[in-house]
């Protein structure tokens, strides 16, 4: 499936980094960034980057394909809290489903995300894989 080159340019900084919002009032740190802190309120938001490095809260095991997804089956997604506080959703890589475990340290990768066809363009973005002394 094509993707736009345009909207993935201009979603560079989710596919690439990840941004935070951390409210200066309350001290959450929210995910994705939003103009308005959802716990208190507050518009004082100061945008930070996450180091990457977090704890695998839960997972499951998916066995569905996207068209033009090229990911391997079975996938692992689930929810990671960083080290900043927020929790977010992510692909964890470089394990297998029967070692994964919940409260496993994991760490921000670059990672092939799909391709146009198999000349076409390559997509790359962020997954987690398990972090050694993280
Ligand atoms: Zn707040």
């Amino acid at each position: 499936m094509k993707k736009s080159i345009s909207i993935f340019w201009r979603r560079k900084k989710i596919h690439y980094a990840i941004p935070l919002g951390k409210c200066m009032k309350c001290g959450k740190v929210i995910y994705p960034p939003m103009r308005r802190c959802p716990y208190c309120g507050s518009e004082d938001i100061k945008v930070i980057r996450s180091k990457g490095i977090g704890t695998l809260l839960n997972y499951t095991i998916s066995y569905f394909r996207k068209e033009g997804d090229e990911a391997s089956l079975p996938r692992i997604v689930g929810l990671v809290r960083l080290d900043e506080g927020a929790i977010i959703p992510a692909e964890i890589v470089d394990v297998d489903p029967e070692e994964v475990k919940e409260g496993m340290r994991v760490e921000a990768v670059l990672r092939r995300l799909s391709s146009d066809d198999p000349y076409g363009l390559i997509y790359y973005g962020l997954k987690f894989s398990p972090a050694l002394n993280k």
